[in-house]
């Protein structure tokens, strides 16, 4: 088992080793290789991702990603939108799980207003917010795999005619596999998932609906150092969490790596081992029970301290 890490930038160089180890604990047998990526490797070498990066990752079973900070550059294309692409990433699963909801959002990956065609004109720049047929319906397949109740879809459907050929192609899928499914406009749905968490099994939405959404459903669970996210595709896997780089945070040791180790557990699910997954969400629940949080939280703990707290937890999991 081969994995891919990448720290990237700002505080992925803090949480990224602390979901390495905990990794490590868990599955001894894990071939980790680094992969540098981002603002840091553009100041040095004036590129910040190549072919051969893309080639590297693709070498491996899986891949566990940090965050990367955009440098100050006019022709600069996201590392992040590249990688989803190369890797044809297409489906981003956002859980969010709390005192009575248990949330999975899917939002597609590699199109929408995240298309990457945009051009910049005398008077105007210009975005164009792509909707296929082909990414519609496997991202909707995608969703209704992964429903246990109901698939709720977020559109803008009453605006948007491209949401109206995302919204039907959802609902088609939805009918197809015998799920149950309603819509929901994104903008009265980011307030009720507030308000109503646990009315919400699986949502499906467009690229930048799904950012947006799971960003707000950080509230939910206590702020972005908690949430986690897998990229799929078909052949490949990428683990990160939610929250970006955090320059304001960063080289100061306080970022919540909850995270990032919860998207290490991700990947222990991915491949294959849920037992191992559930471990690590045990040994999270244990350390924050003990008290032992990071200031985003309310504690004192350090990334570091809370880190080897919780790889003492996860070696001694029948103790506390
Ligand atoms: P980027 O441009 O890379 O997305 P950003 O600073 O705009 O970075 P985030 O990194 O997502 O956005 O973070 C937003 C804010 O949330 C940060 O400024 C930070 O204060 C807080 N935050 C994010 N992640 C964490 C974390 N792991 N621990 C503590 N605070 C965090």
């Amino acid at each position: 088992m081969k994995v891919a890490v990448v720290e990237g930038d700002g505080i992925g160089r803090e949480v990224i080793p602390v979901a390495r180890d905990v990794l490590a604990c868990v599955r001894p047998d894990i071939e980790f290789f680094e992969v540098e990526l981002g603002y840091a490797r553009w100041e040095r070498t004036g590129t910040a991702y190549d072919d051969a990066d893309l080639h590297d990752l693709k070498s491996a079973d899986a891949i566990l990603f940090g965050a990367v900070t955009t440098p100050p550059d006019p022709d600069y294309r996201s590392v992040l939108l590249q990688l989803r692409k190369g890797l044809d990433l297409y489906a981003n699963l956002r859980p969010v799980k709390g005192e009575g909801f248990d949330i999975l959002i899917v939002r597609e990956n590699t199109e929408g207003l995240y298309s990457g065609i945009e051009w910049t004109e005398a008077d105007r720049a210009c975005t164009l917010r792509v909707i296929t047929r082909r990414g519609s319906r496997r991202i909707a397949r995608f969703a209704c795999a992964r429903t246990r109740s109901h698939l709720t879809v977020g559109n803008k459907a009453n605006v948007l005619k491209s949401d109206v050929l995302f919204r039907d192609i959802c609902l088609e899928e939805a009918a197809r596999a015998g799920v149950p499914c309603t819509t929901q406009f994104i903008d009265s749905f980011a307030l009720d998932i507030l308000m109503h968490p646990s009315r919400y099994d699986c949502i499906v939405t467009t690229n930048i609906f799904g950012d947006i959404l799971s960003d707000v459903a950080a509230f939910l669970v206590g702020g972005l150092g908690l949430l986690p996210s897998a990229n799929i595709g078909d052949r490949h896997a990428l683990f990160e969490p939610v929250h970006g780089s955090a320059p304001d945070i960063a080289g100061r040791n306080i970022a919540n790596p909850i995270a990032a180790v919860r998207s290490a557990a991700l990947l222990l699910e991915h491949i294959g081992e849920p037992e191992a997954a559930a471990q690590v969400e045990g040994a999270i629940k244990k350390t924050i029970a003990a008290g032992i949080t990071t200031p985003d939280m309310g504690g004192s703990a350090t990334t570091g301290s809370f880190g080897s707290a919780l790889l003492a937890n996860l070696r001694t999991p029948g103790r506390g």
